[in-house]
């Protein structure tokens, strides 16, 4: 058997797909092959014209990732669409900085409600169409370098994907002998409205390029590959993996 990274027939969703990673993510996806649930609070216009120039299908689905309220209805409208959801991408999030001696509770509790609390719940949801149909299917988290490192003046975010590595493991183990593949992508330094404020001061800008052995910020189309790949067949022995997309940060 040839090795496949062919996605035509699956459908994915994408969370978070209206600008960015998410955007770059669902773009990927639709270049190979799949149909793509565009998910996020604002609108997906600029995404759904990029993926129907790579020649795929789209359907936007509003919601508000900061409670669970819109999970239910993000897998039934993705069902009622094309009758199938094989590919999750939890995608969407959030990230408030401050010292953490002056840490509020609303920014903790903002943020590890978008990137950790919604992430296992939709992840369950989908999990359990999947799994009621006999189907099989692909989880991708995206995590962070603050996966694996500690960081500064950004406490919730540091704690929401360090959790979200955990999280990744322990749905690995629970649903790789359920045919489901649990796997997380740790981005590096990217190009995207997440890392403006840092692009924007002079000395960390030049202390993060500094330390990336490929000496430039990520561009999110950088990020597609290993996405299509954790999301294709190619993958399908993997599970409970974090990889990272850093361009050589976490060699140093
Ligand atoms: P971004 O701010 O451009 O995108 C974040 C996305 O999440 C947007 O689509 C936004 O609308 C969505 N989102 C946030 N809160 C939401 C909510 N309540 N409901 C629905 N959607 C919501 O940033 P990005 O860099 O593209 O970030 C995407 C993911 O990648 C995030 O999880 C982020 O933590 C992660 N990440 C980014 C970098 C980087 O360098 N840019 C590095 C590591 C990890």
């Amino acid at each position: 058997m040839p090795v496949s990274f062919d996605l035509t027939g699956k459908t994915a969703i994408v969370t978070g797909a209206n600008t960015g990673l998410g955007q770059a993510i669902a773009v990927a996806l639709a270049g190979a092959g799949a149909d793509v649930a565009l998910v996020g609070r604002s609108s997906m216009a600029e995404t759904e014209a990029a993926v129907s120039a790579a020649g795929g299908r789209s359907l936007s689905i509003r919601a508000d990732l900061s409670t669970l309220e819109p999970i239910d209805r993000v897998i039934k409208e993705t069902l009622a669409w094309t009758g199938r959801a094989d590919i999750l991408v939890n995608n969407a999030g959030i990230i408030r900085r401050a010292d953490a001696i002056d840490f509020t509770e609303a920014d903790w509790d903002a943020v590890m409600d978008v990137n950790l609390k919604t992430v296992f719940f939709l992840s369950q949801a989908f999990a359990r169409q999947l799994i009621t149909g006999g189907k099989s299917g692909k989880i991708i988290n995206i995590a962070s370098l603050l996966s694996f490192q500690g960081g500064i003046r950004i406490p919730s975010y540091t704690a929401s994907k360090s959790g979200l590595a955990g999280l990744t493991r322990l749905l690995a183990c629970e649903w790789a002998g359920k045919g489901i593949n649990v796997n997380a992508i740790a981005p590096g330094y990217f190009s995207t409205n997440n890392t403006e404020a840092l692009r924007n001061d002079p000395d960390r800008n030049a202390a993060i390029l500094g330390r990336i052995p490929a000496g430039h910020w990520g561009e999110p189309e950088e990020l597609g590959g290993a996405a299509v790949f954790l999301a294709s067949p190619a993958s399908d022995y993997i599970h409970g993996i974090v990889l990272p997309v850093d361009g050589g940060w976490l060699a140093r």
